[in-house]
């Protein structure tokens, strides 16, 4: 069984359609790398898979378990946000720039969610918290707060945050665009260790090479539709459609790096 199943997902605002009928499976496990244009409906899709934004319409499910709507008088609704807290907890969220707590240290920003969502002790969350940021190479950072921070140490806490929940799976949009390039790699290389480690992964990414090292399925987004789903080698390399040719030459004026690795 997926543990993630997109079903005819729509979302529009107002008049304009955003997502159309994005429907796509992932198994346990699989890192996805989605990739596209700047508004082709990226950071859409990925909100509306944990409700952070609410489809128009579609399914959501994980685990085999509609997510976000239930039936109600013989009518399916949306759920409410507060019903969904509890649910959303399973579904981690990367943002593009981190979006950490500025007035609570690094390991309070990790600790928190398992406090109040997972109501675990205060010691417990705490001791949680400073593992999981031992798992992102920041153990001797737990006190400070996030301004003392540089933008790949901040992302690698955001990460650690999401850890803490023990999310089946982890939702990444685009998580080094907002980075100096020098910092790009610490980052990755976090995630390259999840990656190791079987988490699922759907990472929004401009990391071509990243994406064609990494992952096992790319999804290449256009207006609001999956026009490509395949694996790196042949969605990238092999057989790009016309439009993913254009895409990677706006990424890089030499085209990406085909990886190394022979198939
Ligand atoms: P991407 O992440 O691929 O760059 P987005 O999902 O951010 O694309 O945006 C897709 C389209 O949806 C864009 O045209 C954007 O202007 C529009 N959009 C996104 N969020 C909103 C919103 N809250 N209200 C109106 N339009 C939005
Ligand atoms: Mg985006």
């Amino acid at each position: 069984m997926p543990i993630l199943r997109v079903t005819d997902l729509c979302k529009s605002f107002g008049p304009v359609t955003v997502l159309d009928r994005v429907t796509f499976e992932v198994e346990r496990g699989q890192k996805i790398a989605i990739l596209g244009p700047s508004g082709s409906g990226k950071t859409t899709m990925l909100r509306c898979i944990n409700f952070l934004d609410r489809p128009t319409g579609g399914s959501i499910e994980i685990d085999g378990r509609r997510f976000g709507a239930k039936l109600a008088g013989g009518r399916e609704r949306y759920e409410s946000d507060r019903a969904l807290a509890k649910e959303r907890a399973d579904i981690g969220f990367v943002f593009q720039r981190f979006n950490l707590f500025s007035h609570l240290s690094a390991l309070n920003n990790v600790a928190l969610a398992p406090r109040l969502v997972r109501k675990l002790p205060r010691a417990e969350a705490e001791t949680l918290a400073r593992q999981m940021l031992t798992r992102v190479g920041l153990a001797a950072k737990a006190d400070s707060m996030p301004d003392a921070l540089s933008g790949g140490q901040q992302q690698r806490v955001a990460i650690a945050r999401v850890l803490a929940m023990q999310p089946k799976l982890i939702l990444f949009d685009e998580p080094t665009s907002a980075l100096d390039p020098e910092l790009v790699g610490e980052v990755l290389n976090v995630m390259r260790s999840l990656a190791a480690d079987g988490m699922t992964m759907l990472i929004v990414t401009h990391e071509v090479r990243f994406a064609a090292d990494v992952a096992d399925r790319i999804l290449f987004m256009d207006h609001g539709r999956i026009a490509a789903d395949g694996k790196p080698r042949d969605v990238l390399f092999d057989n790009p459609t016309d439009r993913m040719r254009q895409f990677l030459r706006t990424l890089s004026n030499d085209g990406p790096a085909r990886p190394e690795t022979t198939p």
